[in-house]
């Protein structure tokens, strides 16, 4: 049995079987394939081929005209290399003949080339040992990456264990039979905990040496609640689990009972309960959980979840979904969010070398005119046909808040003049999630019809503290006193405005922060769904001047720990029944 703590950053716990998930930076697991697989494993291959070719067509065409022949060459000497079957046909032979798996096949065939050339005298050879590796990734990328092994038909009771995995990866997790997962890689905002969150998969991430210690088939526990990985348990452990998440069901069948009574304080102060959704298919998850309406609806995993490029009609269908299955419930969209950890990088010709400090998110749109112009006619379509708000996400100066507003007014005038229908007065809002705007949010006051804090990244961006690096997860914490401030200010120039401010991180949905939220004014709550029947059991028992009064107190605190401390004692002390004994968190 091993035990290995990570990060945890979706609760419960399940018991299951492993699944190992290989990335293409590391020695792939060794895994043989049955007899009548092998043709398969051979199309798998050949297909992984092809569309490495055609992903090289691309580039070289790209390469040529922006960079002229020298550049596309070293495109075209890759399309050589995949052409020749000198290098290809053993690939083919060994899965036929060791009957091992196509990736395994390609990682092992490119080591020996990579040697081979590194061993060469004439130097013209040498350099070409890092054009290997770079087709060796391309063409497992292909095979693992985005298009991951097959996870359908492995069974249930699946728990994925990656070193790393991609947003669009733990996408597909809902169709696959998934139960959980554990990473190595990741901190607790990262977009796949998130995902794992909306999908209500527990996750562990940031789990060292998973990789070296979980096997394919071994009993498995994931323990989301405690950020604990336990591998190989023994039957009394796993007996153990059983019984915790039968109470955890227990729970979860108690604050369902919520479901129909408002988030109203004992003394009679509303909280606008939101939620967040990644897919227009969530919303049934927002109505379950007696959401009443969405506060942010990532429309960028419309991109994450397709294999190409979605036209304007295919994002205003999956909008028009949203907004009809919202039945009238109000549904703030925010515009693609691509950048950063989602979807840019990979497809870069020259990556970034600081893609969270690059060209993401607004900027990325600015950048990307018809891409955004496009999106945002879906986006003003979709609003005829509902209660609709639209937000930017990570606006980093007022200019480019009006530049975002104008071109919306601009495609405005097109559907108009195409005759299209769309909501004229849709309310323009802002995500706030830099310091910048923070500090600015009295000025952005005057142009913005409504704020929503995105502390995921207004945490980062505070305390340089990458969110999806489990090596500075510990200094990770929406309980930062500098990161509380930014949150105090921005609510209060709101009020001062009268612009409506709502918090939409994931902070809103943990229930440890929830009065402090109150406190410091928030009374508008957007979260995972699943989270949200926590929330409102804190609500409904809490008054506002005891949130007023902890809030002053955590004000008075100069350390994270401190805070943290206060958050978790008075969470345990007023609501134990949530945490069940178990400890709580108070750091996202
Ligand atoms: C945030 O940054 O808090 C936020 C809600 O946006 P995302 O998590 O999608 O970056
Ligand atoms: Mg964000």
């Amino acid at each position: 049995m091993h035990e290995l703590r990570g990060i945890a950053v979706s609760p419960g716990v399940v018991v299951g079987r492993v699944y190992v998930l290989d990335d293409v930076r590391r020695p792939v697991a060794s895994r043989t394939i049955a007899a009548q697989a092998i043709e398969a494993e051979q199309a798998r291959f050949e297909a992984a081929i092809a569309a490495s070719l055609t992903e090289l067509d691309e580039l070289r065409a790209h390469a040529e005209q922006k960079m002229g022949t020298e550049a596309a060459d070293v495109f075209a000497f890759h399309q050589g290399m995949l052409r020749d079957r000198t290098l290809i046909e053993p690939i083919r032979e060994r899965i036929a003949t060791e009957r091992i798996s196509a990736e395994l096949a390609v990682q092992e065939r490119f080591r020996e080339v990579a040697e081979l050339f590194a061993s060469m005298p004439e130097s013209a050879f040498r350099t070409k040992v890092d054009d290997v590796w770079d087709l060796d990734h391309r063409v497992l990328r292909h095979l693992i990456g985005e298009h991951r092994r097959e996870i359908t038909g492995a069974g249930h009771d699946v728990v994925v264990v990656a070193a790393e995995l991609t947003p669009t990866q733990t996408a597909q997790f809902g169709t696959d039979g998934v139960v959980a997962f554990a990473t190595e890689a990741g901190g607790e905002t990262s977009h796949v905990a998130i995902f794992a969150r909306s999908l209500s998969l527990p996750a562990v991430v940031g789990t060292e040496s998973i990789m070296d210690i979980a096997r394919e088939g071994d009993r498995i526990i994931i323990d989301g609640d405690e950020g604990l990985v336990i591998i190989r348990p023994t039957d009394e452990i796993v007996e153990r689990y059983h019984g915790i998440a039968a109470r955890a069901a227990e729970l979860r069948a108690r604050l369902g009972e919520l479901r129909e009574e408002p988030a109203i304080t004992t003394d009679g102060e509303r909280i606008e309960l939101l939620g967040n959704i990644e897919l227009a298919g969530e919303m049934h998850h927002v109505i379950e959980h007696g959401a009443e309406g969405v506060g942010l609806f990532r429309t960028e995993f419309l991109w994450l979840t397709s294999d190409h490029e979605p036209s304007e009609d295919e994002q205003f269908e999956a909008l028009r979904a949203a907004v009809e299955a919202a039945d009238g419930r109000p549904v703030t969209i925010r515009t693609f969010d691509l950048g950063a950890d989602k979807y840019t990088q990979r497809r870069a010709m020259m990556p970034e070398r600081n893609p969270f400090l690059g060209n993401r998110s607004l900027r990325y749109c600015l950048t990307n005119l018809t891409m955004f112009k496009q999106h945002l006619r879906a986006v003003l379509r979709a609003s005829a046909l509902g209660e609709m708000k639209i937000m930017f996400p990570l606006v980093t100066s007022l200019s480019e808040f009006r530049q975002a507003k104008l071109i919306v007014h601009e495609v405005m005038e097109d559907l108009e003049e195409d005759g299209l229908a769309f909501d004229r007065r849709v309310p323009l809002g802002m995500m706030v999630e830099v310091p910048s705007a923070a500090v600015m949010a009295p000025v952005y006051a005057g142009e913005a019809d409504f704020f929503s804090i995105g502390t995921n990244d207004l945490i980062q961006y505070t305390l340089a503290v990458d969110r999806t690096n489990e090596r500075v997860a510990h200094l990770y914490s929406a309980a930062d006193p500098a990161v509380l401030r930014l949150i105090k200010e921005v609510v209060r120039a709101g009020r001062r405005s009268g612009v409506p401010v709502s918090c939409c991180g994931e902070v809103a949905g943990d229930p440890v922060f929830t009065m402090l939220l109150i406190g410091l004014g928030l009374r508008t709550l957007s979260a995972t769904p699943s989270r949200l029947p926590f929330v409102k059991r804190v609500i409904r028992s809490v008054d506002v001047k005891s949130c007023e009064r902890l809030a002053r107190r955590v004000g008075s605190l100069d350390s994270e720990r401190q805070v943290s401390a206060l958050l978790r004692d008075q969470a345990r002390k007023r609501f134990p029944e949530l945490f069940d004994g178990r400890s709580v968190d108070a750091s996202g």
